[in-house]
């Protein structure tokens, strides 16, 4: 240990050091214990400073700042990603943010029934919504389509046996692989076909006294194409209703209205996917839905109620601030038009590449008048979290001069940090993904970081 090091202070020296004890009467004294701790730690870190005084109130008082800005904070998606699962996949619509202040704030009837007095249920709230939006005889909202997943196959088929086709067992991101979440759930699974191929023979093959039911899992994050075969949801159903099989559908993406117009296809919606005979359809509340995280099984009555009854659910149950949010956000949905205006997941899909360009060159002309050197270019916004994979949008981004590297680098450093992508040597901002109301916050924090 060199001389510098060990003349470093104690916590007590600093604590009773005049420099300090101002910052004890702004501050709780664990909050400035915590900051000196901190302090000394960057100081023996340090070996640059180690010769020269340091002045212990300027860098407690550095330390206690940054320790009071919250771990999750806000922040610019200017990826042209517009379902990011890093950056908190759908911000939720006015009507949701509202209905989830009104509901956190007091006590509400979260499982309570005011017809008779007695206790309710919390699994009631979405379920008319929910019926009416996708067909379904009966529905249950649980913590996310993971979870969704696991409760269906835990009340279907634990015990028993699952089949699933090998073209079907996916990883989605944050190494989640669908098949180590099925097997959790207490069923067996039965794989058939192969990776690029299977055929209704390989299912009837597998067929057992043990069968619980038939999986489909939606191909999220990527694309089958070439010499392929899968057996259809249909074409499965048939089957399944020859031997008493349910047909359990991991959707992913909860597709509730069709985006064709917009240049997106491909992606079966809810109701869709339910009249084509699956028994039970899982999806999240979070992608293409665009409400909180939440995890949705549609379906028949019988299957549902064995959902709710499975003990299972208990684990996996919602908060009243996501029931709240996902009742407002399907609301929204009776009406498509008002859906596609505020719902703002599926208003950042539809949106024109036209009118983005216009924010953009509104933008790179307010960077300007900042000495702010900027572009705008084309280019390809994506889906993201796993829907129409392989689908891009037309759109347009602000192009960055400079280092792009340091440039990201920078607007990562924000007090609101923007987050854009670096493509062909520069660093993009993609207008697609920023709320529209944001765009003079969005510009005023590329400014800070960079004039
Ligand atoms: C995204 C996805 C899931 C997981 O959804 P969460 O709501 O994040 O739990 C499950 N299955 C498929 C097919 C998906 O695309």
């Amino acid at each position: 240990m060199s001389d510098a090091r060990r003349k470093l202070p104690s916590v007590g020296t600093l604590l009773d050091s005049d420099a300090i004890r101002s910052l004890l009467s702004e501050h709780p004294r664990s909050v400035v214990v915590t900051a000196i701790r901190s302090a000394i730690d960057i100081a023996r870190r340090d070996e640059r400073g180690l010769g020269s005084p340091i002045d212990w109130g300027a860098a407690v008082s550095e330390c206690i700042s940054r320790l009071s800005v919250p771990s999750l904070r806000p922040l610019f998606n200017a990826t042209g990603v517009v379902l990011h699962t890093n950056l908190g996949r759908a911000p939720l619509p006015d009507a949701a943010i509202e209905a989830v202040r009104n509901i956190a704030s007091g006590f509400t009837n979260l499982e309570y029934d005011l017809e008779t007095g007695t206790r309710g249920s919390r699994y009631v709230h979405c379920v008319d919504l929910l019926r009416e939006l996708t067909g379904a005889a009966d529905a249950i909202v649980v913590n996310n389509c993971a979870a969704a997943l696991v409760l269906t196959l835990s009340a279907l088929a634990r015990g028993r046996e699952v089949i699933v086709s090998r073209g079907e067992l996916v990883e989605i991101g944050g190494s989640f692989r669908v098949p180590d979440i099925m097997q959790r759930s207490g069923a067996t699974l039965v794989e058939v076909g192969t990776t690029n191929r299977t055929h209704a023979a390989d299912y009837r093959r597998a067929i057992t006294s043990r069968t619980g039911a038939f999986a489909k899992v939606h191909r999220s994050n990527f694309a089958l194409t070439g010499y392929v075969a899968e057996v259809n949801v249909p074409a499965l159903a048939a089957i399944g209703a020859e031997h008493g099989i349910p047909v359990v559908h991991d959707l992913g993406s909860g597709l509730l209205i069709e985006l064709d117009e917009f240049g997106l296809s491909g992606e079966p919606t809810a109701q869709a996917a339910l009249a084509a005979g699956a028994t039970v359809v899982m999806m999240s509340g979070d992608k293409l839905l665009g409400g909180p995280q939440a995890g949705i099984a549609v379906g028949s009555r019988d299957a549902i109620g064995q959902l709710r009854n499975d003990p299972l659910a208990r684990a996996l149950r919602v908060d009243k601030m996501t029931v709240a949010a996902l009742a407002a956000t399907l609301d929204i949905y009776r009406d498509r038009d008002r859906a596609l205006r505020e719902i703002p997941t599926l208003a950042m899909l539809s949106a024109s590449a036209l009118a983005i360009g216009d924010r953009c060159q509104a933008a790179a002309a307010m960077l300007a008048t900042n000495g702010i050197c900027a572009d705008v270019v084309e280019c390809m916004s994506t889906v993201g979290a796993g829907a129409f994979p392989g689908a891009e949008i037309p759109s347009a981004a602000v192009r960055l001069s400079g280092d792009p590297e340091t440039t990201e680098r920078a607007l990562r450093a924000a007090a609101v940090p923007v987050i854009g992508r670096i493509a062909d040597d520069a660093l993009l901002l993609d207008m697609r993904t920023v709320i529209p109301r944001d765009d003079e916050a969005f510009i005023r924090s590329v400014v800070s970081a960079l004039a």
